[in-house]
């Protein structure tokens, strides 16, 4: 039963690849290849086998074309033993004869004719499908679990190893790969019924080098050829040419749509129904049309796998390519990338189950850990611009207007210096990120660096030369969408891959980088334990708890960050920081603190509170009798004080030159202390009520009463106010005086660029200091950025 093909020696021994098991000798080799499991595998191998040999693919019969009607027409040609036929329409059909002189005879047959009807009769494609079979057995094995997985890595004898088995046990096998190839295979036959000379090309971690045991199937279907041929039919028919066989049955079948003026809409519906009723095995078809690119979804029942085509979507199959050049120029980038993905899984910061959601995906990770590698020192990868530079004439590629060109083989690219091993990538990938100011700066692998993100918010300047109307798709245009992540795509140079996602997932993953980098210092990272402890990646790989950062027993400190934010500035602050340079950051914070001042003074009506003597913040006793509540004195005036120094604790680093190895934003400078804007500043204050307390409730009160629309809360100060004042008239028996100190400082360069505001109380007899601080927490970070939105 042909076994000696499936047998081949490994360093295990041998290894039977149809069945996907190690052999340690001969002996026990020769027990396996006669145990049942084989055995059965040999058996089913052969059927499928035979079952191919004597089938025929069959279509362009009429819809209501029953499987009797279809056996009995085939009779002719040999005793048929089996008729498939899609679901629910009679689109396609498998049929099967006892013997293979059947198909033989059928194919034989140049003109096949049901009901007066031409009909298509094909060899079935020959697929080895004892593998097939083997596929679905295979990848519906169960993923590596943690406890295997930190089992085998803590065997191994460095770090360096560990990555390596890590990449053992995720990567798509071979047999993976080939059920995915076959599949790829089916989808381009039913497709090419429809619609003729179309492509099926599989993309994203099927293909890039980068795939796991779970991983999607993304497919691009590219109808370039097909509109041609359908424009060239319609020519012709206007001509009144002779149309020829296979016009007449494309012109059938694509005479539902014409793709020239078709909407993604239209395209994708056609999409779905042909994936719903010709493709057994296929379910859960759901088509998104109103996606940023258009796509249908769909479960393949056989290979448990998840599926996406979305329509002539040529950069993504481009920018795979790429993926897998940058994955062949250096042995490291694949250990580390399914490191970085696992890790990041781990900690739920990458992975949106079903593509969109606040996540980084593992494109937009990958994409991460391809930039770090461009900028250590000596660089392990070259930019895109340098890749493009090496790209011969055969691969110069354009796409969308944007340079997709680069080699396309790894060879011709320069063998990078760099000698660290992937231990110490890793822990300088972790560093790297820890440091990095996303906020502030664009991840360019095109340059292969951080840009800095003013050259982003000037852009807002060729909006307003657009003509009426079309301000909103300019926009678009003119830039990427900002956010707390910006990656640039390669290509796609005003695409941000990150656009998604949240500042929370910036946040966590910021953190999660500070802790990685802490851990990787340690002993326990670099050195394998003798105690048989856990070491190197199990640590890392540790799920994330979802605990409180305070799970050291750390006193949380009473600090609100408020992250810069250019997706929320106004146009005009936008453009006021765009040609701001280095210094956007004091704008900004200079911007900040008087939103910050205006929620204190107008919004939650604080008052001014006396400096403490010797600007130490000593509880004071007693209260001030001179201080009104409600007095209107600013603080600006009286309570707040800026630095222009930046002597004190955190100084503030600025860009200078984007590009250094050892820090994401280059080298670093210090404030220039005579600047315009201060890098510091602090406030003292007072409150006497509660404005804090059942605010949600006075706000929809309000609301009813003036019959206003309801607003998110800190989304509009002048109903915050409102909301303040009558907490302030309610309350007829106000408190004793809270008096706190705010000091904010300017951060960024080094690391994201924020604005961190530290609270202490002053004096709080009522002891609702805590109270207030943990209602500011959320309420002061929402009103200010309204107020930044609003600026003019
Ligand atoms: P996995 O499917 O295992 O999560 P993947 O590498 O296939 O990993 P996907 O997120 O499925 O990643 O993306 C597949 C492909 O789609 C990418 O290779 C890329 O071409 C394209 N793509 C994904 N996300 C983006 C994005 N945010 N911007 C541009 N292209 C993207
Ligand atoms: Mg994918």
């Amino acid at each position: 039963m042909e076994c000696e093909g499936d047998v081949q020696s490994s360093a295990k021994g041998f290894y039977c690849k149809l069945c996907d098991i190690n052999a340690p000798n001969k002996l026990s080799l020769q027990e396996h290849l006669k145990g049942k499991k084989h055995q059965h595998l040999c058996r089913l191998r052969a059927k499928r086998k035979a079952q191919a040999e004597n089938s025929i693919f069959v279509s362009g019969f009429k819809p209501d074309t029953s499987r009797t009607e279809l056996a009995e027409y085939f009779q002719q040609y040999g005793p048929v033993s089996e008729v498939i036929m899609d679901k629910e329409k009679g689109v396609y059909a498998i049929v099967e004869f006892s013997e293979t002189a059947g198909t033989q005879s059928a194919l034989a047959q140049l003109e096949h004719r049901m009901d007066g009807l031409k009909i298509r009769v094909k060899p079935r494609e020959r697929k080895d499908f004892a593998l097939a079979s083997k596929e679905k057995h295979d990848t519906k094995r169960p993923h590596i679990s943690l406890e295997k997985l930190n089992y085998e890595i803590c065997q191994a004898a460095s770090v360096n190893e560990q990555m390596l088995k890590v990449v053992e046990s995720f990567q798509l096998s071979e047999n993976d790969q080939k059920a995915r190839e076959l599949l790829v295979q089916l989808l381009q036959e039913v497709f090419t019924e429809f619609l003729p000379d179309c492509q099926i090309v599989p993309f994203g971690s099927s293909v890039n080098t980068f795939g796991v045991h779970s991983c999607d199937l993304d497919l691009v279907l590219d109808l370039e050829h097909t509109k041609a041929v359908q424009t060239q039919g319609k020519k012709s028919e206007q001509t009144g040419e002779n149309q020829s066989e296979d016009g007449r049955s494309e012109d059938s079948m694509l005479s539902d749509i014409d793709l020239a003026t078709a909407s993604p809409a239209e395209v994708l519906e056609l999409v779905t129904a042909i994936l719903l009723k010709c493709v057994p095995g296929v379910h859960k078809v759901q088509s998104l049309s109103t996606a940023r690119l258009p796509v249908v979804k769909f479960s393949y029942r056989e290979l448990s796998l998840q599926g996406d085509i979305t329509i002539n979507n040529r950069l993504a199959v481009r920018n795979t390519r790429f993926l897998q050049l940058v994955s062949g120029l250096d042995s490291r980038v694949r250990p580390l990338v399914y490191t970085v993905r696992f890790w990041a899984k781990q900690k739920q910061l990458a992975g949106n189950p079903f593509g969109g959601g606040p996540l980084l995906n593992n494109y937009a990770l990958t994409l991460l850990v391809i930039f770090y590698l461009q900028n250590v020192n000596p660089p392990v990868l070259p930019s895109v611009e340098q890749l493009k530079n090496l790209a011969c004439e055969e691969e110069q590629c354009v796409i969308d207007g944007w340079d997709c060109s680069f080699p396309s083989l790894p060879l011709r690219v320069p063998t990078s210096k760099n000698t660290e091993d992937l231990c110490a990538l890793l822990f300088g990938f972790f560093t790297f990120y820890s440091k990095f100011d996303f906020p502030g700066s664009v991840v360019s692998l095109r340059e292969g660096r951080a840009l800095p993100i003013t050259d982003f918010l000037g852009r807002d300047e060729a909006m307003t030369d657009t003509p009426e109307g079309s301000d909103q798709k300019q926009k678009q245009i003119t830039g990427p969408k900002l956010g707390p992540v910006n990656i640039l795509d390669p290509f796609d140079l005003h695409h941000n891959v990150a656009g998604n996602v949240s500042e929370r997932t910036h946040r966590n993953f910021h953190r999660e980088c500070c802790e990685a980098e802490k851990y990787c210092r340690s002993q326990q990272y670099h050195h394998k334990s003798a105690k048989g402890k856990s070491w190197g990646l199990v640590r890392l790989f540790a799920p994330h708890d979802g605990g409180s950062q305070s799970k050291d027993g750390k006193e949380k400190t009473l600090d609100i960050s408020i992250p810069f934010r250019a997706s929320i500035l106004s146009e005009s602050l936008r453009k006021e920081l765009g040609s701001a340079g280095d210094a956007f950051r004091l704008h900004w914070f200079g911007k900040l603190c008087t939103a910050v001042e205006t929620v204190f003074k107008d919004v939650l009506k604080c008052t001014p509170a006396e400096e403490p003597a010797n600007n130490q913040h000593q509880t004071k006793s007693g209260k001030d009798e001179e201080e009104e509540v409600n007095n209107n004195k600013s603080p600006t005036t009286t309570g707040q004080q800026v630095t222009t120094h930046s002597g004190v604790k955190r100084p503030l680093p600025v860009e200078e030159s984007p590009s250094s190895s050892s820090s994401p934003q280059g080298k670093r400078q210090r404030l220039d202390p005579c600047a315009q804007h201060p890098d510091k500043s602090h406030w003292s204050l007072a409150q006497r009520h509660q404005v804090w307390a059942g605010r949600r409730k006075v706000r929809r009160d309000l609301l009813k009463k003036s019959e206003e629309s309801a607003e998110p809360e800190g989304s509009c100060s002048s109903i915050e106010s409102r909301v303040t004042q009558c907490i302030i008239e309610k309350e007829a028996d106000p408190r004793d005086l809270l008096e706190f100190r705010v000091d904010a400082a300017v951060v960024g360069g080094g690391e994201s660029t924020k604005a961190v505001l530290k609270f202490s109380s002053t004096n709080d007899l009522t002891g609702h200091f805590q109270d207030f601080f943990h209602f500011l927490e959320s309420f002061l970070p929402k009103m200010v950025d309204t107020l930044l939105a609003k600026l003019q």
